[in-house]
């Protein structure tokens, strides 16, 4: 199948890649024309495992391009899938400019039938504005809209892409549904046929449902704090209960990334728009501000006060495995200390690039250890498993005052505790 994926980022790389590595015909579209010549030079602008390779081979095949000419990925491509930005508005309701914009420019440049693919996360009825806005830009455009919602996670997207859980696709005809089914049959998933409205908003309800899951063991892990019990050993023993499952049952200082805020408040929106007040997400989401504050105010309590004080945080990015910083709990968690004075030093296997602009008070270092020497707390801020076989022995020396406080609950606290930390987690 010949197919145009409009945006190369991390959901459009990923997936244009996967497409071309099953044997698709792919030309990737990105209107910011450094990323193509990037892409065409083979420097890959995201860290994602095995990408690389993948985008590497594929071009060698001759089966993965890169253009910002969407005109001619129209031309060459029966189906075309958008994959730009849906950011947040200062309301929490989604902008959907970029969506507009790529739905007006593909309609002037088609000729014959084309299957529209909504690939990014959008608010149900989207796919039927997009319909109306190709029409009305191209009165004669022979199309269909389709939504295939993508629920790839960052730092495991080509994996999760070559082998998801199960592939959504959205229809309001018949006739797009054999080139999807087409397109999708060799990743050997379940293929589920909704209509359009449906598709949309599985995705929104998916996210804001493991947003949820999240938010339930966070509040879950401060009653454990104030009466004993171990967070951990209560998901354990919650999610080994098929109808609960383990997934997402991990305390920590809450959500962030690009997806889980944006989705979670645009889901708020979107029922509101409807007529109804989603109460239940907007404390999933209160729930998260405040288990970044209780944090915040655990590490307040060690210290007294952040001002001057030397403050080390291993992780910038908003989860373990990806250079993704956007919405990160730990950059904000750096700005907070940063307003109150700290003197905030940080190390992320990938991130410190993409974060620098972010937080620039804080000072990269390239080295786990580096951040440790002198400091008089250490925070661990993102789930890397590279942060679990430090040598912690040799950091607990290095600090001024031995005090560690762990975020991700990712270190064992009977060990820290040997080595002489004092040692605080989420709820264990
Ligand atoms: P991104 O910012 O990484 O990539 C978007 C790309 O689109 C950028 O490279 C940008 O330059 C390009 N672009 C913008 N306007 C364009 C235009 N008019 N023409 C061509 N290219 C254009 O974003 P992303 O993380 O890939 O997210 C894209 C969508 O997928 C969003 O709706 C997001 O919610 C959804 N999504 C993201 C993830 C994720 O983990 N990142 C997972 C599932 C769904």
């Amino acid at each position: 199948m010949n197919i145009a994926i409009v945006g190369s980022g991390y959901v459009g790389l990923v997936t244009g890649t996967c497409f071309a590595e099953v044997g698709h015909q792919v030309i990737c579209v990105d209107n910011d024309i450094r990323k193509v010549q990037s892409l065409r030079d083979g420097h890959i602008p995201i860290y994602e495992p095995g990408l690389e390779d993948l985008v590497k081979k594929n071009v060698a095949a001759g089966r993965l391009s890169f253009t910002d000419s969407i005109g001619d990925a129209v031309e060459a491509s029966k189906v075309i899938f958008i994959a730009v930005p849906t950011p947040p508005q200062a309301d929490g309701s989604v902008d959907l400019s970029y969506i507009e914009a790529v739905a007006r420019e593909v309609a002037v440049h088609i000729k014959e039938y084309r299957i529209v693919v909504d690939k990014s996360t959008v608010p149900v009825k989207t796919g039927e504005r997009v319909a109306i806005t190709i029409k009305r830009y191209n009165p004669s455009a022979d199309i269909d809209v389709v939504s295939n919602p993508e629920f790839l996670r960052e730092g495991s997207a080509v994996e999760d892409l070559m082998n998801p859980d199960r592939i959504v696709i959205g229809v309001s005809s018949e006739r797009a549904a054999g080139p999807m089914k087409e397109i999708y049959e060799p990743f050997k998933a379940p293929i589920m046929v909704t209509d359009l409205n449906s598709a949309e908003l599985i995705k929104h309800a998916a996210n804001s449902f493991l947003a949820l899951k999240i938010s339930y063991i966070n509040a879950v892990s401060l009653i454990c704090e104030k009466s004993g019990a171990n967070v951990e050993q209560v998901a354990d023993g919650m999610g080994a209960d098929k109808r609960i499952g383990r997934a997402f049952l991990n305390a920590g200082i809450g959500y962030g990334g690009s997806c889980f805020p944006k989705d979670i408040s645009a889901f708020i929106h979107i029922s509101q728009d409807l007529g109804y007040d989603f109460k239940l997400l907007r404390e999933v989401e209160n729930i998260n501000v405040l288990q970044k504050e209780r944090f915040l105010k655990k590490v307040k309590e060690a210290l007294w006060l952040f001002k001057d004080k030397k403050i080390g945080v291993l992780g910038l990015a908003f989860k373990g495995n990806t250079d993704d910083v956007r919405s990160s709990v730990a950059i904000g968690i750096c700005q907070a200390l940063v307003a109150e004075g700290a003197k905030v030093r940080a190390y992320d296997p990938q991130a410190m690039g993409k974060a620098r602009s972010l937080v620039p008070e804080v000072v990269m270092t390239e080295s786990a250890e580096a951040v440790a020497e002198g400091a008089d707390a250490l925070l661990v801020l993102t789930e890397w498993n590279d942060f679990k076989a430090l040598p912690w022995a040799a950091i607990k020396k290095s600090m001024v005052s031995p005090l560690l406080f762990d975020g991700r609950n990712l270190l064992n606290p009977v060990e820290m505790r040997a080595l002489g930390f004092t040692y605080a987690d989420i709820g264990r």
